[in-house]
């Protein structure tokens, strides 16, 4: 391959890197955002359950103090049915103590329900609890692992961008123009192998016959008819030759 075309191709290959590490870069603060997001909702689930438990013991208790109040009731007029002078009177403490009795009972119901919700929401708040520490684990993994990514792919931006330099100083100012323009009008693919039997790899458009034969020489700066990128031929390694064609599209 002439130096120049190779100098192409590694240029091409370096500016997909410097692309790639941008946009795995402006990526990261976004993939940051959604794992804190995991997590606090799993902080909010929690907070929800623990205070949904709180009301319920609250609610228990005020029972409680209601159940005491009508008990006090129910104590107050068997007290006073040891002193009672005419039958009229006991019959009239015992419908109270009855009534009293049914209000009773239907606030330790109540309270008999508000234990089992209890219940129900400490089992809830437990495993609201364990998704949390999970989240929270999973998030500092993902984070660590974040932090090591981005430097990774700072260290690769670093060295793309430093090897761009040295390239561009090699290749002349035309072909860096050349390049530029169509990496520019081609989403930043300026250069692009012929396929084995003769296609763009990327428009998949035919090639001439004898431009196709230029290209496998691998020796002059020769652009796709249709997309106008730069093209250039990659032997097939001779074990696997004809096997890996790039079908046509
Ligand atoms: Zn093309």
């Amino acid at each position: 391959m002439s130096p120049d075309l190779d100098r192409l191709v590694r240029l091409q290959h370096l500016d997909t890197t410097i692309e790639e590490a941008r946009r795995a870069i402006a990526a990261h603060p976004p993939r940051l955002a959604e794992a804190d997001a995991r997590l606090s909702e799993a902080r909010e689930r929690v907070e929800t359950v623990r205070l949904r438990l709180k009301e319920c013991h609250d609610a228990r208790r005020a029972l409680e103090k209601e159940a005491a109040v009508f008990q006090a009731r129910v104590t107050k007029f068997k007290d006073q049915l040891l002193d009672v002078k005419t039958n009229r009177e006991y019959q009239a403490l015992q419908h109270e103590i009855a009534t009293a009795q049914t209000e009773l009972g239907a606030v330790e119901e109540k309270e008999l329900e508000r234990m089992l919700e209890a219940d129900q929401l400490a089992l809830d708040l437990k495993q609201a609890e364990a998704a949390l520490a999970a989240q929270q684990k999973q998030v500092d993994a993902e984070k660590a692992a974040l932090a090591r990514e981005q430097t990774e792919t700072a260290r690769a931006l670093e060295g793309a961008t430093a090897g761009r330099a040295e390239l561009l100083a090699q290749l002349e100012p035309r072909l860096v123009a050349l390049y530029d323009q169509v990496a520019k009008a081609r989403k930043g693919i300026a250069i692009c192998v012929a396929t084995r039997d003769g296609l763009c790899s990327v428009c998949h458009v035919r090639l001439r016959p004898h431009v196709f034969q230029q290209v496998r020489q691998n020796d002059t700066i020769i652009q796709c008819e249709s997309c106008h990128r730069i093209l250039y031929y990659a032997p097939p390694p001779l074990a696997t030759a004809g096997a890996a064609a790039t079908p046509a599209s």
